[in-house]
């Protein structure tokens, strides 16, 4: 059996171990290295070459964005890692980094419980970090931080252990407080930091990376990682140390499985009646119980036509079914459904059930926002845009 088929039955399984399922987003500003961190991702768990990995930009599947360099269509994968003995269903969907993409980004957080949040080491937290940060944060979506491009304090900036450890913690102090500023009083405390392990740093250039716990495991400090990249040893640097793990570690770690995050994220999205079944539905991800898709994408492929992406909150959707679509009259019958492996589209004979991303073809009606059901019900709030950022950083 292909590598590939053994993930995508590997996902399956996964699929209906919902306390083993991340759906997370990266999302940073423009070239801190969303693109290559997702390609060392995609890497790690398998799904492109190791060697290729930052040069093929795997996430920017028109070539339209490769042309111009920029990601401009939220792209998805599924991949699988193992943590803790289990392995683990990562669901990433990839956000654009142009400000001009804002609402893109925005849906793309309605449908995970995680936001990886990337930022440059040199250039710090920019006006789209904050915007980023400021959608997450609205839409229930905890934030873990990882500051990239480190590489370059040490070759570029020729800084030692302490002005480089001094730079960091600006950098989360920076984070830290755009984060403290958005929280509305009733909500956790969403702080990153490098004791909690919700921090992490390295070069998705040269795939390695580090925090708290990973320096713990493997005994490397920054004095090492400061040699080694001076002495261009990076590849044993990535090897002692590879990025994809570090970061996939805090993924698993950190940010909640769909059980955790569906019983807040639900009330914050959805203003139906808190007491109906529909809603304990929602809340406990009950993939027996009525099927609720909320549509966050909607992409074009040549040969099935439109692609209606986004998360299953309840029941599990499934080839046949007949479902109602927000906002139309009449019903929309499900084509196929499948996931999405290192940019292409899987479908499979099974349904998706409650708490993962599906990739739904034949609702016709279906836009990007729209609530996708078996039974009619209220609709999840609209997605606001949000483009500016309300403060700059001086
Ligand atoms: P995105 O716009 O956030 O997706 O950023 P990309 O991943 O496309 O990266 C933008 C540029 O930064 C590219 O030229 C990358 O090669 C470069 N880059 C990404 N990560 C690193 C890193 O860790 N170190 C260095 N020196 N360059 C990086």
């Amino acid at each position: 059996m292909g590598r590939r088929k053994k993930i995508v039955q590997e996902c399956e399984r996964l699929m209906d171990k919902p306390e083993n399922i991340r759906n997370i987003a990266i999302a940073a500003h423009v070239d801190h290295g969303k693109t290559t961190l997702s390609d060392n991702l995609l890497a790690g768990a398998g799904m492109i070459s190791d060697e290729t990995a930052g040069q093929q930009l795997a996430m920017d599947t028109e070539e339209d964005e490769q042309e111009r360099g920029i990601t401009i269509d939220a792209a998805n994968v599924s991949m699988t890692h193992e943590w803790n003995d289990k392995n683990h269903l990562i669901n990433l969907i990839d956000t654009p980094g142009h400000v001009d993409f804002g609402g893109d980004v925005t849906r793309a957080m309605r449908a995970v419980d995680g936001a990886l949040v990337v930022v440059d080491a040199v250039e710090g937290a920019m006006p789209q970090t904050e915007t980023v940060l400021r959608q997450a944060l609205r839409e229930g979506v905890k934030p873990a931080l990882f500051i990239n491009k480190v590489d370059r304090l040490i070759n570029e900036l020729q800084e030692g252990p302490e002005e480089m450890q001094r730079r960091l913690l600006d950098v989360i102090d920076d984070v830290n407080e755009l984060i403290r500023g958005m929280l509305e009083e009733e909500d956790y405390d969403w702080s990153v930091s490098v004791e909690d392990g919700t921090v992490a740093f390295g070069s998705a250039l040269y795939k390695w990376g580090v925090s708290m716990p990973s320096m713990e495991e493997t005994g490397i400090s920054f004095g090492d990682i400061i040699e080694m990249e001076r002495n261009d040893e990076r590849q044993e640097l990535h090897e002692r140390t590879p990025l994809s793990d570090v970061v996939l570690d805090m993924v698993a770690e950190h940010f909640p499985n769909p059980l955790q995050a569906q019983p807040s994220r639900v009330p914050r999205i959805w203003r139906g009646d808190a007491e109906s079944d529909l809603a304990h539905q929602m809340r406990d991800v009950e993939d027996e119980g009525d099927v609720v898709f909320m549509v966050t994408d909607i992409g074009m492929d040549p040969h099935a036509g439109e692609i209606a992406t986004g998360r299953v909150f309840s029941g599990t959707i499934k080839k046949g079914q007949e479902l109602f679509v927000s906002g139309t009259a009449g019903k929309n019958r499900v084509q196929s459904v499948g996931i999405f492996m290192g940019g292409e589209r899987e479908e499979l004979d099974r349904g998706v059930p409650a708490g993962n991303i599906a990739a739904v073809t034949g609702l016709r009606d279906a836009i990007a926002g729209s609530t996708v059901s078996s039974v009619e019900m209220t609709p999840f709030e609209s997605i606001e845009h949000i483009s500016e950022p309300v403060i700059t950083k001086s």
